[in-house]
This record gives C-alpha cells, structure tokens and sequence, in this order.
C-alpha cells in the first residue's frame, strides 16, 4: 500500500470520506471525492497521524514554528509541531478569511522564525495566503504550507504539501456532469 492508499484508508476509518460522488466545493468547481473534514479532525489518532506524516515531510527543513488559520489549521498546528524534531511551537492565526493576525502576546515568537502554515482545506487557498502574508508581517520565514487536502488546484509561492489530492473540475468542464446521471450535490457543511 503506498502513502496515499495509506492516508485515503485512515480518513475512510473516520467515516468521513465519499467517493464516486458528484459534488460542487465552496471554490465553485465539481470533484467525485467528497472528505468531511470537521469529522476527520474530531477523531484524534487519525488527526495525529495525518500530522505525523506532514512533520515527516517538512522534518529537515528545521520548521521553528507551526500556524495555521482557526480553525481546522490551528487544530493541526499542535500536532505537527510536536512531531517535530525538535519540537516546534504552534499559534495559531485569529480574524477572518481575507483578515487574518497575530495577537500582541505572540508576536515575538514570529519574528525570524522559521515558519509552516497548515490548513485542512485547500479550496481558494485565500486563508492559508492570508496566514501567509501575516507571518511575512511579523517577520517570519515561510518555509512551506501543508495542508490535508487540496480540492481547488491550489499552488503557492512556496512549497506545498498536502496529503489528498484529487481531480476537480469547473462545471463547464466537468466529466460527471458531462455524463448526465448524476446530479451535482452540495455537502451539507458546505450549505
Ligand atoms: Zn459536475
């Protein structure tokens, strides 16, 4: 079984993974895998372990600092900092989706630190590019974004990482709607 087989079957033991579906994502395009993401983050040993593996892949790269945006991200950052050796800190980003900030009281652990963003969903990538651009004005140093899943294509200027990848599509161009027998349908989180 290779990593992603792996990581497919820890969030599938969750019961929060859907596949041959036809759903419509937040970013607006359509995909056929559907993860519930607040499910997957609420069952703890699979969490850590979707954690373990993204330290893993930043483990020489002497990550100082773990963030993320709140939610999902600031659920991750905890995890990914602790396997790291050695242990990195984790704050997290507070503000909204297009105003994302530091508080006064964790500032100074920022500055000239080596910095990796974590976000469970890539859709537009606008929060996790908002983190970024709040670590850049504290002075840190942004060594990668990781997140758990990538549904929206989403790259940045810096190395990403991210443990689920699949195809999607924009509605025009979208195969399953194309083929006509199955009707686009909106996750419920997503209402
Ligand atoms: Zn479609």
């Amino acid at each position: 079984m290779n990593d992603r087989e792996q990581v497919q079957r820890l969030i599938a033991r969750t019961g929060a993974l859907y596949e041959d579906g036809h759903y419509r994502y937040s970013s607006g395009l359509h995909g056929s895998v559907y993860v519930e993401k607040d499910r997957v983050l609420a069952n703890v040993d699979v969490a850590s372990k979707l954690c373990y593996r993204i330290a893993k892949h930043f483990f020489a790269e002497k990550i100082q600092v773990v963030t993320g945006p709140s939610m999902g991200g600031a659920m991750m950052a905890p995890f990914v900092a602790y396997y790291l050796e050695p242990k990195a800190i984790s704050v997290y980003a507070e503000g909204e989706r297009d105003n994302r900030y530091f508080r006064p009281s964790v500032v100074d652990m920022i500055a000239g630190k080596r910095v990796l963003v974590v976000e469970d969903v890539l859709d537009t990538g606008g929060s996790a590019l908002r983190v970024i651009e709040a670590v850049e004005r504290q002075g840190g140093e942004v060594v990668g974004v990781a997140a758990i899943w990538n549904r929206g294509n989403v790259t940045f200027r810096y190395p990403l990482f991210c443990l689920v990848e699949h195809l999607t599509y924009e509605p025009g161009e979208c195969p399953i709607c194309k083929a006509g027998n199955l009707p686009v349908e909106t996750p419920p989180s997503l209402h």
